[in-house]
């Protein structure tokens, strides 16, 4: 969710509908995702030429690498299993039964036993903000500290060993702290840091926290208005502005502050890799960039330091209109290159629910008139919708509300009318609160549904602060991943981090379950949007694959693909569903090489 009002400005700015697309009939009848038009066919088969008879590889056939005696699955078009992969290079040269693999094994051949070690594509995240996440990391961090108390230790902490920083940043308080209204204070940090400004953001980027220095030094005072976008939370018999800012309003504030150096976004983007490499993931989508992060991306990739393929989401600035698309246009030429591919533009369509800035049909509960915030008019967005899909973007909307999802839908649809389909992949994300009758149009018109599927169970953000502003007949629409999966419409998983785990076995752990990863909950929370392991997987890998237009080289493990692959400790099939997210990533390879773990398959220590 999180926007580029971040003071971490770095990040300003199945089956059947599938096979459609494609011009192919998928071949699965239970499990089939996106059918992938790789060079070889489903998994399993060994390449031709490969036969009885032969006692050694030739040169051609021998593998660098060679895993063997694992439960692999493949996620190919017909969900197989296979026990062995032989690597050579970068690319995957057989999958199969461990009968097959003795053609590949030559003097050179570095043979890994599994022991029956899980193996699955390495994992893709559809949705992220990978420099922001790692530049947190070197901050005032407040996640997992949960209380106001703890929250003013940390800021006093921070501060006092940080005597020479101008400004205290921070990210990560909860706004489930400051329920019911999920707005903070400024008089709880001015005693804490009275000389010097803090900005701190909230775990989902939405709001921040700021004490009366930033807020004089931004010239914010009750007579302020609200900017486009946005809202200064206020005291409601003063009209003071209580050091709470919504939205848009947080670049009043983080604008303020010093630039992040070139050497700090690389650091950022480092530390993020390491940490996305070491749980599988080796390719995602930035779900927000300016040309600071697409040259934090170019400088890394140019080092040989880019241990992901990236997609690039280029952000559409909500005050300007159709004159950023020259510009955008200008992005995509010079930033696609290496692993980097800036083809996609990021539309964030409203706010959140947790402070009843999502875009509602109807308003929030017990509060009338109240139906969120906007950000891009509906009609105007049709047109630029329509615009962007005539240049052969693909179009990555934020939208939490129901209205925002509909209005969202409607653009697509528009966009289809004018330019007729192709093959655009556009996609939401987030999707919390539906109205039932825009489900099947995910399907119908060829949109990708991506979740955050970490969201979906009944932590305090839902029971505090989201479920008590909706009648329960809208409250039973909230994350339907069933539904979406169940109408045919291809699901897509992302993390958002940081504002929640980056780690995809807790994702798929509550895809799954619908309960805490870690069980903070007892009991699934709408049950009958729960989705099976299989699907849950396929949106990890290869459905998220096919977002990033990469799922006829990655996403799967088929020959000819290449050789983006996870080793896990355990087969996730024969555990139960609440150990998903204890299972531990062993070894994660990009492209054949190592990027966490090694071949001797000993847990990591993270
Ligand atoms: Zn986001």
């Amino acid at each position: 969710m999180r926007s580029p009002s971040s003071s971490i400005v770095l990040d300003s700015p199945r089956r059947a509908a599938l096979a459609v697309l494609a011009g192919v009939v998928a071949a699965g009848p239970l499990f089939a995702a996106p059918p992938s038009p790789g060079p070889a066919g489903a998994g399993g088969r060994p390449p031709s030429g490969v036969g009885p008879g032969l006692s050694g590889p030739s040169r051609a056939r021998e593998a660098d690498v060679v895993l063997r005696g694992g439960a692999v699955y493949t996620l190919d078009a017909v969900r197989s299993w296979a026990e062995s992969v032989a690597i050579r290079k970068d690319t995957i040269l057989y999958v199969g039964p461990d009968s097959g693999i003795a053609p590949y094994v030559g003097p050179r051949t570095r043979v890994v036993n599994l022991e029956g070690r899980m193996v699955l594509p390495a994992f893709q995240d559809a949705h992220i903000h990978p420099i922001s996440g790692g530049i947190s990391q070197t901050q005032c961090a407040l996640y997992d500290l949960e209380t106001k108390e703890k929250y003013l230790a940390a800021v006093a902490k921070y501060a006092s060993e940080h005597k020479d920083a101008a400004w205290i940043r921070g990210d990560g308080w909860s706004l489930a702290a400051f329920a019911p209204t999920g707005i903070p204070d400024k008089k709880l940090l001015d005693p804490v840091v009275p000389d010097r400004p803090v900005y701190l953001e909230s775990s989902d980027g939405h709001s921040a926290w700021v004490n009366s220095k930033a807020l004089s030094i931004a010239g914010i005072t009750k007579e302020t208005p609200d900017p486009p976008g946005g809202r200064i939370d206020r005291d409601p018999r003063t009209g003071e502005p209580v050091g709470s800012l919504q939205d848009s309003a947080m670049n009043l504030v983080s604008g303020k502050a010093p630039p992040y150096t070139a050497q700090e976004r690389q650091e950022g983007l480092r530390r993020a890799l390491r940490l996305l490499n070491g749980f599988g993931v080796t390719s995602f989508q930035d779900a927000s960039v300016d040309i600071d992060s697409l040259e934090t991306y170019r400088a890394l990739d140019e080092k040989g330091e880019l241990t992901a393929r990236v997609v690039a989401s280029l952000w559409w600035e909500r005050d300007k209109g159709e004159e950023q698309i020259p510009g955008f246009l200008e992005e995509r030429r010079k930033y696609t290159k290496g692993r980097v591919r800036a083809t996609t533009i990021k539309i964030m369509q409203d706010g959140v629910m947790e402070v009843q800035t999502a875009a509602m049909l109807e308003p929030y509960k017990g509060k009338p008139g109240a139906r969120g915030l906007e950000m891009v008019e509906p009609e105007a967005l049709k047109k630029y919708v329509t615009r962007l899909d005539k240049e052969g973007f693909q179009v990555h909307f934020h939208a939490i509300g129901d209205a925002a999802i509909r209005h969202c839908l409607d653009a697509l649809e528009a966009a289809r009318r004018t330019n007729g389909p192709r093959d655009s992949r556009h996609h939401i994300s987030h999707l919390e609160i539906f109205n039932p009758a825009d489900i099947p149009r995910f399907r119908a018109l060829g949109v990708v549904a991506n979740f955050q599927p970490l969201w979906a169970f009944a932590d305090d953000y839902m029971v505090k602060l989201t479920l008590p502003f909706l009648e329960p007949e809208r409250a039973r629409w909230i994350y339907p991943i069933g539904s979406l999966y169940r109408s045919g419409a291809v699901i897509a998983f992302g993390s958002d981090w940081s504002v929640s785990s980056p780690n995809p076995l807790e994702e798929l752990e509550v895809a799954v379950t619908r309960m805490g990863p870690q069980g903070e909950t007892k009991d699934p929370f709408i049950p009958e949007e729960r989705i099976d392991l299989p699907e849950a997987l396929a949106a990890f890998t290869i459905n998220a694959a096919y977002v990033n237009f990469q799922d006829d080289k990655t996403g799967s493990i088929e020959t000819g693909k290449l050789a983006d692959l996870v080793v896990l400790d355990h087969n996730l099939f024969t555990i139960k569903p609440e150990a998903i997210s204890d299972t531990k990533v062993v070894l994660t390879l990009l492209g054949g090489q190592l990027v966490h773990g090694d071949f001797s398959l000993a847990a990591p220590a993270r």
